[in-house]
């Protein structure tokens, strides 16, 4: 994991600070917001410091892939790619073995 600026224009406080696999850091990179694919709406994106992970995701397909349930979701799934096939395959890996989903 590696350690993330929620906010990449803002400080070290911790309240800006979230732990981040390489994937999804990089595929963020500076974004604070991008376009819902639903609505066409810029939003901002999942702060894991201020929002509730299961008011903005949902697990389907066996629990392998997630499900935006707001703009927030489903634009931040989009940006950092949380749904790609390799992710995919893991978690199929990781299902089978119990370990996944986490508890929210
Ligand atoms: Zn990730």
């Amino acid at each position: 994991m590696q350690v993330d600026h929620i906010d990449p224009n803002g400080d070290d406080n911790l309240e800006n600070l979230c732990l981040s696999c390489w994937n999804c850091n990089s595929s963020k990179h500076k974004a604070t917001s991008v376009i819902d694919p639903e609505s066409g709406e810029r939003t901002a994106l999942f702060n894991p410091r201020l929002q509730r992970w299961n008011d903005h995701f949902v697990w389907i397909d066996n629990n392998t892939q997630l499900e935006g349930l707001s703009a927030v979701g489903r634009a931040t799934i989009e940006r950092l790619k949380m749904n790609r096939p390799v992710i995919v395959a893991a978690r199929q890996r990781w299902v089978e073995g119990g370990h996944h989903p986490p508890d929210a």
